[in-house]
C-alpha cells in the first residue's frame, strides 16, 4: 500500500477511495484477474462504479507502473499487483496464472546476439502447463 500511495504521488494521480479500493480488491484477487473479474470484485462496495471506470483505472495503474500488465496471448489482458520481479506458471487449462520466485531465471544470461539487437529492459520467465488441480484431471 505504501509503495501504492508513493508511485501515485509520483505520477501526480490522486488517491481517491476508489482507486484504493480498486488496488486493494486486486491485491487480495490473488489471481492476476482481468478487467471484468475486477469489476465484479469493486461493484461489491462500489454498486455504482462503471466498468469503463475500473478499466481505465487499471490501465491508469498500468501506465504509471504500479500495476503490470501480464503477457497472455489472444485472451483479455489480465493485471498482477506484484511488481517485483517474478516469473509465472500459466495453466492451459483452467487459466490460472502462478507467481514463482527463482534467482536463476531472474539472472538469466541473455546471449549477446539478442543484447546486440535488443534492449532488455526486464525478463520473465513464463512456463506452460498444467497446475495441480487440472492434472489431476487429466
Ligand atoms: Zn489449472
Ligand atoms: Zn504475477
Amino acid at each position: 500500500m505504501q509503495q501504492f500511495i508513493e508511485i501515485c504521488r509520483d505520477h501526480e494521480l490522486k488517491i481517491t477511495p476508489q482507486r484504493v479500493a480498486i488496488y486493494q480488491a486486486l491485491i487480495q484477487a490473488n489471481q492476476h484477474p482481468t478487467a471484468d473479474m475486477m469489476f465484479r470484485l469493486v461493484k461489491e462496495d462500489f454498486p455504482h462504479i462503471a466498468f469503463d471506470t475500473v478499466n481505465r483505472t487499471l490501465l491508469t495503474f498500468a501506465d504509471i507502473g504500479v500495476v503490470d500488465v501480464v503477457e497472455v496471448f489472444g485472451g483479455p489482458k489480465r493485471f498482477d499487483p506484484n511488481i517485483d520481479g517474478h516469473h509465472h506458471l500459466h495453466c492451459t487449462a483452467c487459466g490460472k496464472i502462478i507467481d514463482f520466485k527463482n534467482d536463476r531465471c531472474t539472472d538469466l544470461e541473455v546471449p549477446a546476439s539478442i543484447t546486440e539487437m535488443f534492449k532488455v529492459i526486464s525478463k520473465r520467465v513464463v512456463l506452460k502447463g498444467l497446475c495441480a488441480d487440472c492434472a489431476i484431471e487429466q
